[in-house]
């Protein structure tokens, strides 16, 4: 049992305003999401019994959701929202991609890793960002 490795994952939510500035469709437009971010790491169960303490991930998982809450994630080449936001005292995130659920799993998958390399009893790392209860995004590193 010791040395088998074992998963843990926890559920975080929430809002956020964005568009895809390239899109042809309905994402062009300004609108927002209920997101949903599930985080698994796996490893080996440490001597406490547990793989790690369900707060210390939210410790380290909590501060990068409110960043993003009821902010509105803008790509650095909209021009048209950075021309409208600017001078305005709104919430806004910037980033060097589009915010697809794809990226926004990357966003989190870079931050979160970065922070779990000191325990090195971690063996991964996976990340599922929903948009929308019909789709989701997921990727994952080894640690
Ligand atoms: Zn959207």
């Amino acid at each position: 049992m010791t040395n088998s490795l074992i998963k843990i994952a926890k559920d975080f939510h929430w809002e956020m305003a964005h568009r895809l500035p390239y899109h042809q469709g309905g994402c062009q437009n300004l609108h927002g999401h209920s997101y949903q971010l599930n985080v698994e790491i796996s490893g080996t169960v440490l001597p406490n019994g547990m793989l790690m303490d369900y707060s210390d991930l939210k410790a380290i998982v909590k501060p990068l959701v409110d960043e993003l809450d009821h902010a509105f994630l803008c790509s650095e080449d909209d021009e048209l929202m950075k021309s409208f936001l600017k001078g305005k005292f709104f919430k806004v995130v910037y980033i060097p991609y589009y915010s697809t659920a794809e990226n926004i799993a990357g966003y989190f998958l870079d931050k979160i890793a970065a922070q779990l390399k000191p325990h090195k009893h971690l063996r991964s790392l996976k990340i599922r960002v929903a948009e929308t209860v019909n789709t989701y995004a997921e990727i994952s590193v080894d640690l």
